[in-house]
């Protein structure tokens, strides 16, 4: 009886890390997306990041967002329309700052677990980066064509996992 309810309990390698990257993600500063990342060697944890400004700098929290405006071209029922989009450029992606804090050698082989999936900017830099597979949870359709195309090319493995869950404490609304 003990036993099965431990065995309900252990989740599985994929929750398990996503989970982890949802609560990396809450140290983030940015009030408009929070987004956590974990490298995996095996199943071994071998670096976390979230998006964030340079250390030493004042942080979306302290100095408010760094907004951007930009026009993005959507295609719905085969018409292209344009439309005005807000991004706040303030700081590091999750997925940089894991590159940048963590060994080429750790990274080879290794997979990535990001709660969302990851920019055009991002996943070139993932692609150059000795990762073989990625997995995440949040959609982002913005670039979502080339970066799975990107993927394909390269050989790296690009998983949604679409019926995952957060832990409640670590989720949050994204402002698109
Ligand atoms: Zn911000
Ligand atoms: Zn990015």
């Amino acid at each position: 009886m003990a036993q099965d309810v431990q065995d309900n309990a252990r989740k599985d390698w994929d929750t398990y890390f996503m989970d982890i990257a949802y609560m990396v993600s809450t140290r983030s500063r940015c009030p408009r997306r929070h987004v956590g990342t974990v490298l995996v060697q095996g199943k071994k944890l071998l670096g976390t990041a979230y998006n964030g400004a340079p250390m030493g700098v004042a942080d979306c929290s302290e100095d408010g967002c760094m907004i951007v405006e930009e026009y993005e071209l959507q295609v719905e029922d085969g018409e292209e329309r344009m439309i005005k989009k807000q991004r706040c450029i303030r700081t590091i992606h999750a997925e940089q700052n894991l590159l940048l804090f963590t060994d080429r050698i750790d990274r080879e082989g290794s997979t990535v677990y990001v709660t969302d999936q990851p920019c055009w900017t991002c996943a070139n830099m993932l692609a150059n980066s000795g990762v073989k597979e990625i997995a995440y949870h949040r959609a982002y359709s913005k670039d979502s064509d080339k970066v799975i195309a990107l993927m394909r090319v390269k050989g790296i493995v690009f998983r949604h996992l679409s019926a995952y869950e957060p832990p409640a404490q670590a989720g949050m609304t994204v402002v698109s």
